[in-house]
């Protein structure tokens, strides 16, 4: 069946038919090529056959030309069109159909992932539950969220770092998935994979809008740590997650024990970043350092007492003289790489011995980062107005406690044994 334009003239009339005869024999399917078509129908005011094809459209009965779904007719209007149609014939289906078919399977996308996260994210806590250490873990867990209500927290727990120190941190984050704080997905099942690449496409990772905001399609469920429900007094907390943990911690009233641990967390932070310092001094200088328990012990001592940038500065006064010492008095490689640790050792003996202070500062490298739980931990209990890399570990306990509240027993302990220091 053709339909011809309502202006056609009876000898263009012939011209279409001309145009839709179908020849099986011939390799383009038809019997007439467009140039024949032309040539044989050229008189007065006929016009060219791909003008007049351009609103005439063809149908035949062969099941490619009806919808299998509403079995609606549905016409060509060009031959490549109708090559088109027979060539990928595996069963017709009209646009609107398709429409249809399409908003069904994003639909069932949508509710497979709503069901999902129905099942996988709806776990809840209570915020009274939390102990002071791990309020101020939260905390400083939540400093790296995107987004203030967004429950995703993080991709992998290797990419979490509260105080940097990865035994404390997982120590913590297993504690936080055993009291249900939190909800690690490590693995999603393929039908929600499916669904969610369906919806969003492949991209795994955080996308950026117009003006270079970091986002997440908040329909998206991806791998990774989700915060679950806080509740405080029976009821789901919304917003101002952040506000009630900061309360928690300026009100709470310290036990001996939580000012023992939180004690023990700051001399670690302390203490591995001049771990981190050796190394890098190792690195700079190209110089051996033996990781001894000569070493081990120094470095406790140093990071209870002194800053880390009064002790980068001896680091690298020292390591200068290690090697024009190395320089002068070569050694084996078992005995050189003591020689730092020594010098260091001797060094600082010698300024204590005089009652002398180390007080020249080195700036860190930018491999030492500030963690979290530093930053979360100046700003609840310092008003951000100091600085770790500053302070002895001691100085920094020393300053912690001026500013909470002790129980009667911890500030009877603390008080007979001079501090926890
Ligand atoms: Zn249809």
């Amino acid at each position: 069946m053709i339909c011809y334009p309502a202006d056609v003239r009876e000898d263009e009339i012939k011209a279409i038919n001309d145009y839709w005869v179908t020849c099986d024999a011939s390799a383009r399917g038809f019997l007439y090529t467009v140039k024949e078509i032309d040539a044989c129908h050229k008189s007065e005011g006929v016009r060219f056959i791909m003008a007049l094809i351009r609103n005439c459209s063809f149908l035949t009965s062969h099941s490619a030309f009806s919808c299998e779904e509403c079995q609606c007719k549905s016409p060509v209007n060009s031959r490549a069109g109708y090559r088109d149609r027979m060539r990928n014939f595996n069963g017709f289906v009209c646009r609107e159909c398709l429409d249809v078919r399409e908003n069904k399977l994003l639909g069932d996308a949508r509710q497979t992932i709503q069901r999902y996260k129905n099942d996988h994210l709806q776990e809840t806590f209570n915020l009274e539950s939390l102990s002071f250490e791990e309020t101020l873990f939260l905390l400083a867990l939540l400093a790296g969220r995107v987004k203030n209500d967004d429950c995703f927290l993080y991709e992998s727990p290797e990419d979490i770092l509260i105080t940097g120190i990865s035994t404390i941190d997982m120590d913590m984050l297993t504690s936080f998935l055993r009291k249900g704080v939190i909800t690690y997905i490590y693995e999603l099942p393929v039908e929600v994979k499916s669904a969610s690449k369906l919806l969003h496409g492949d991209s795994e990772r955080l996308i950026y809008d117009k003006k270079y905001k970091r986002y997440r399609h908040p329909e998206r469920v991806k791998i990774g740590i989700y915060l679950n429900h806080p509740k405080l007094n029976g009821e789901v907390v919304v917003s101002n997650v952040n506000a009630i943990l900061y309360q928690k911690l300026q009100s709470i009233t310290l036990s001996i024990n939580e000012v023992a641990s939180i004690n023990n967390i700051i001399k670690e932070i302390q203490l591995y970043k001049l771990y981190q310092l050796v190394q890098e001094i190792s690195k700079e200088y190209v110089l051996p350092i033996d990781n001894s328990n000569v070493l081990n012990a120094l470095l406790e001592h140093l990071s209870k007492k002194y800053s880390p940038l009064s002790v980068n500065f001896t680091f690298n006064m020292q390591a200068k003289e290690t090697i024009v010492y190395m320089r002068k008095k070569p050694a084996p490689d078992y005995i050189e790489k003591n020689y730092f640790t020594k010098f260091v050792g001797d060094y600082v003996q010698h300024v204590e011995s005089k009652g002398w202070k180390l007080m020249k500062n080195w700036s860190l490298p930018p491999t030492v980062l500030t963690s979290s739980f530093e930053a979360i931990f100046s700003k609840v209990y310092l008003n951000e107005h100091f600085n770790w890399n500053m302070l002895s570990a001691s100085e920094v306990v020393a300053l912690w406690l001026k500013n909470v509240r002790l129980s009667e027993s911890a500030q009877n302990l603390l008080t007979e044994d001079d501090g926890t220091q």
